[in-house]
């Protein structure tokens, strides 16, 4: 076959909308070999030379056919037969060992000799080597498109995140309440708009500012909004992203991180979850110097080796201050340590108002009395609140977000999701009733406890029922009073269980454990027991790596234990005492507030009141 037909069967023509710029040019690429290809095997095999075998060679020597050899490379033989009837061959044949005698021979048959070296041909080497270098490109261009598409092959880079997005920056306005922390990073802030001001001054600006506070509490939404109101450059990070699978990549990382951050300053380098690094080191598993050690020094070094004066400012956040390694906390690192709290009512009322901004809400909607309702949780849970009532509200098939939607949203963050699939039976749910209008009604006769809020038989989580108590403002500290009515509700349930059936169930269990709690941390923890005085029994400690897991020290006599043991117990009988006789003493009441529970299932303090013809209570604001 030659080149000329191969290009015949080409189709002649190719379709107007071909293969796109790239494919072509890959196609004539192909061609291209493809023909050199056939060239250089077409060129090669020379038409009619005839491969023979040596010993062949020998008996055509002996019968004196052959005419003229050419030895090539002293390890082949070119010649040419002559037939007796004249007409000629060539032939081609391979020397197999080396055959001192050869040219003897030859010589006495009287054949002409010739040497020859065979010279390497630019052409040939060329397309010898080409296949290769076409396959090492194949194999380079499949890399680069494989890295673009998942940076597989980036392990070093320190994947920070950058934001720089002006159209949706956050600003200390996103940001409600925590005033003593934007205090602090309004200096920050200043020094990335001016840092002019400060070096003039000679003012030495913190290179790193640690923010502190429990999870959900904006720590991340303020780094942000930091980095939004100097309009500078936000590089994100979080710990957990340095920490890889292969030894020197953390450390690799925190480089380029700080590389990242020295080229595009003034600038803000944030490190979210700094305790997923920076953990006192030594205090690992496995002991030595294990990759997150060669991280966390990498870090310090790096944190060393530039000057506030570059106008990178490093920002970190942790809710486990208490588990990072001291060499973190020196001055010139993170010596600015700035607490993010939890939020009060007040700071509620507004992180609730920002978000609320951003859905439909129906008008009149009582935030105020949502934020009371809302003690104990964080920015984050009151976010989620209120994207659970904007779910609630589609499941309604509403257009605004109304008071009801935001009530159940609170119930499901507070109280876990309702079980309406869980079977009771009659039984059980007049046991629940009467347990949790024994709760309920105890509130109402005691003078030191937080207002009832509801009750409800609706089983949520774990509990079959609920009877829910809301301060009226956020508390700190408790007196001895507040902890008894305390243990007094916790006993309700079991009181009403009691007097109603003489005998008590399962369902006390929670309430019992609440009670002891509170009574035992009495008499140990805050010294509220006249017999054993203000002393503060055992010692809490948390090792580092036990998690949440409070080892307690007995540091006592057994004797003293017994003591603890017996007014721990007084707390608790006379607790349970004075629930057992306000509910004998209203059983009435009891009675017509476990049917009312039946009928309606959940009731509120107001509805409560009405019933039981207690007057309204009066709001404090
Ligand atoms: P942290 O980093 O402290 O765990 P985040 O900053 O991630 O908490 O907060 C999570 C979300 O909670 C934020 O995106 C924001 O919607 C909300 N949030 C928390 N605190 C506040 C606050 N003070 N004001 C407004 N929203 C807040
Ligand atoms: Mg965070
Ligand atoms: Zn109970």
């Amino acid at each position: 076959m030659s080149p000329d037909n191969d290009k015949n069967e080409q189709p002649p023509k190719r379709p107007l909308d071909g293969p796109p710029r790239g494919n072509r040019f890959a196609l004539i690429l192909f061609i291209a070999l493809m023909g050199a290809f056939s060239v250089f095997f077409l060129t090669d095999q020379k038409s009619s030379v005839n491969e023979i075998s040596y010993s062949a060679f020998l008996s055509y020597l002996e019968q004196g056919t052959v005419e003229a050899v050419k030895i090539v490379d002293q390890t082949e033989i070119e010649g040419k037969l002559r037939g007796k009837t004249g007409n000629t061959a060539l032939f081609r044949t391979r020397i197999p060992y080396t055959d001192l005698d050869l040219v003897k021979t030859l010589r006495e048959s009287g054949v002409s000799i010739e040497g020859a070296v065979r010279g390497v041909s630019v052409l040939q080497v060329l397309l010898e080597t080409l296949p290769w270098i076409f396959g090492f490109f194949l194999i380079w261009m499949m890399l680069r498109q494989f890295q673009g598409n998942n940076k597989a092959f980036s392990f070093g880079k320190s994947r920070a995140k950058r934001y720089l997005d002006a159209s949706k920056k956050t600003t200390f306005e996103d940001v409600a309440g925590q005033k003593e922390a934007k205090y602090e990073l309004t200096e920050v802030v200043d020094y990335l708009k001016n840092p002019q001001k400060f070096v003039k001054m000679g003012a030495r600006i913190p290179k790193g500012v640690l923010l502190v506070g429990m999870p959900g509490t904006g720590k991340t939404l303020l780094a942000k909004a930091v980095a939004g109101e100097a309009n500078v450059p936000f590089f994100h990070m979080s710990g957990s992203d340095f920490v890889e699978m292969f030894v020197g990549v953390g450390a690799s990382r925190v480089r380029d991180l700080f590389e990242q951050g020295r080229k595009s300053a003034p600038c803000i380098l944030f490190i979210d979850e700094l305790d997923a690094v920076g953990r006192t080191r030594g205090a690992g598993y496995g002991g030595g110097h294990d990759e997150r050690e060669q991280t966390l020094n990498q870090m310090l070094v790096e944190m060393d080796g530039f000057d506030t004066k570059d106008g990178v400012i490093i920002l970190a956040a942790t809710n486990r201050p208490d588990v990072l390694d001291p060499a973190l906390l020196r001055p010139g690192r993170f010596d600015r340590q700035v607490v993010v709290a939890m939020p009060d009512v007040q700071e509620r009322e507004q992180i609730l108002a920002i978000h609320m901004n951003k859905i439909p809400v129906e008008t009149g909607t009582d935030v105020k009395r949502l934020a009371r309702a809302t003690p104990g949780t964080s920015g984050a849970d009151l976010a989620n609140l209120v994207n659970e009532a904007a779910l609630f509200a589609v499941r309604r098939n509403k257009s605004v977000v109304g008071m009801e939607d935001f009530e159940d949203a609170r119930d499901k963050i507070l109280m876990g999701i309702a079980r309406s699939s869980l079977f009771l039976t009659e039984e059980e749910k007049l046991a629940t009733a009467y347990h949790e209008a024994g709760h309920a009604l105890v509130h109402y006769y005691l003078d030191h406890t937080d207002p009832l809020h509801k009750v409800t038989i609706v089983p949520r989580g774990r509990a079959l029922g609920l009877a829910l108590s809301l301060p009226e403002k956020d508390t700190y500290s408790h007196s001895v009073a507040r902890l008894k009515d305390r243990i007094v509700v916790c006993y309700g349930g079991f009181a009403a269980e009691s007097i109603v059936y003489g005998e008590t169930t399962t369902g006390t269990a929670q309430d019992l454990r609440q009670a002891t709690d509170i009574a035992r941390k009495m008499v140990c923890e805050w010294g509220m027991s006249p017999k054993m005085g203000a002393v503060a029994y055992g010692q809490e400690d948390e090792p580092i790596f036990l998690g949440k897991e409070i080892a307690r020290h007995k540091d006592y006599s057994e004797e003293t234990a017994r003591n603890i043991d017996a007014s721990v117990r007084s707390i608790l009988d006379e607790g349970r005492d004075r629930a057992l006789s306000i509910l004998t003493d209203h059983k009435d009441q009891l009675e017509t507030l476990a049917r009312e529970l039946i009928q309606k299932e959940t009731l509120q303090d107001d509805a409560i009141r009405v019933l039981l013809g207690f007057p309204a209570r009066e709001i404090k604001e």
